[in-house]
């Protein structure tokens, strides 16, 4: 199936006399004639549903379509996309262990690595994405566990050299975990360029409607945990499934079975089958909405460029972007919706700006059909020190604005009397 037929397709076909729609199974749990029967479930030597804390069959059929579209072999949803971060490194990742990540990172993310992560003894190590792969290799060690990034940082916009991480993260013997909730699989798909794990927050783009909150994890198949010889939780008895080994008994799908059986069943982050209702039926209109985000974030970003009181227009589809030969190489259908610029006269006007912008409103979100705004030093960037701001590429004055699904030349009129406004 191609992307657009995978979009309305995968995951769930009706059969015969079935419901056309992917049914909400409302359902904790799911009833059988034996105890013999569950206990084979409980020992995972039999496929079934049990509880919904770990698979649900409208999630499963979710989770399927998912991994279809970014070509992986299995997928996970998440309550959020802060938790399938969380899970996709936990699973991995023990006390004591480390992790690298790319600088530009989404601050949520910064914060549950360097904050969170770090009580639970897992150290990081921040590289800019523009590192040489010596520098990445320097910042290995015995303890790492995996490379970290986004495909386009949010707000930052910095697009990830995949293959050079992917390339780093190898030599070390560790997956790349890669974040590609901006693109989407429709505009790239991570693991075509060498990453191993890619997680979502599906609150942005895959919803694509402001409705609700949600994550994924997809598994490659690819890494050789048994090779890598650095994953005894793969590849070592659970004691908790009666000795299963995951890479002996799941085979290339061993992360996400691991992912599920194990760490959902403990931190129970499963997102309730509605949401997946959802979510799987936003996804039918996923390519059509992702070519409309990006005409407008295009038409937008080069109508910007030439107004006054504009200090500059990020994007890494402008051929002024330092990252413009990367986003060229990745993202050649287009990058996002989102882009950003700097207003002269800093975190002032960049404010005011905002105060008088009409359709466009202030939101701590972004990849949703209505277009918004937000000023990241005075919201979701506000508890990162000075430093760390630099590091994640957010200067005071810059505005986030991410282009809805509405016509350009409204987006455009409604930044005009903005910046009139306050001219
Ligand atoms: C929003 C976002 C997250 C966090 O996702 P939630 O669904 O808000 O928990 C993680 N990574 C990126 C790139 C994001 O934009």
């Amino acid at each position: 199936m191609d992307m657009n037929t995978a979009c309305i397709h995968a995951g769930y076909q009706a059969g015969n006399g079935e419901p056309r729609n992917l049914p909400i199974a409302l359902s904790t749990t799911f009833p059988y004639d034996s105890t013999e029967e569950v206990a084979r479930l409980f020992d995972l030597t039999e496929d079934g549903f049990f509880y919904s804390r770990i698979a649900n069959p409208t999630c499963d059929a979710c989770e399927k379509k998912i991994a279809a579209l970014e070509g992986g072999v299995g997928a996970l949803l998440t309550s959020s996309g802060q938790a399938a971060n969380l899970i996709a490194v936990l699973n991995i990742a023990s006390a004591g262990d480390h992790i690298v990540a790319s600088s530009t990172i989404y601050g949520g993310t910064v914060n549950l690595f360097s904050v969170t992560l770090k009580r639970f003894g897992i150290d990081v190590t921040y590289v800019s994405p523009r590192s040489t792969p010596e520098e990445l290799a320097a910042a290995v060690r015995p303890t790492t566990r995996a490379f970290f990034g986004e495909t386009v940082a949010n707000p930052a916009l910095a697009v990830l050299d995949i293959e050079k991480f992917a390339a780093a993260a190898h030599a070390a013997g560790v997956p790349l975990i890669v974040d590609n909730t901006f693109p989407t699989p429709v505009l790239c798909r991570p693991f075509e360029w060498g990453a191993d794990i890619v997680t979502h927050s599906t609150t942005k783009y895959m919803d694509g409607q402001a409705r609700i909150v949600g994550g994924a994890i997809v598994d490659s198949g690819r890494f050789d945990w048994a090779a890598s010889g650095r994953y005894p939780e793969l590849t070592e008895p659970d004691e908790s499934y009666h000795g299963v080994v995951y890479t002996r008994d799941f085979g290339a799908a061993a992360y996400i079975v691991k992912a599920r059986v194990q760490l959902m069943r403990d931190l129970g982050a499963y997102p309730p089958a509605t949401n997946a209702f959802l979510l799987n039926e936003s996804l039918e209109t996923l390519p059509l909405r992702m070519a409309q985000h990006v005409k407008n974030a295009r038409a937008v970003a080069a109508w910007l460029q030439g107004q006054p009181g504009i200090a500059a227009v990020h994007s890494p589809e402008l051929e002024s972007d330092p990252d413009h030969g990367l986003a060229e190489k990745y993202l050649p259908n287009g990058c996002c919706g989102v882009i950003s610029f700097e207003m002269e006269g800093g975190r002032e006007k960049a404010a005011a700006l905002l105060d008088h912008l009409k359709l466009a409103r202030i939101e701590v979100h972004v990849a949703d059909s209505q277009t918004c705004v937000l000023h990241p030093a005075s919201s979701t960037h506000r508890q990162l020190t000075d430093e760390q701001l630099a590091a994640a590429g957010v200067e005071p004055g810059l505005v986030r604005l991410s282009c809805g699904l509405e016509s350009a030349d409204d987006i455009i009129a409604d930044l005009g009397q903005a910046l009139e406004a306050v001219a």
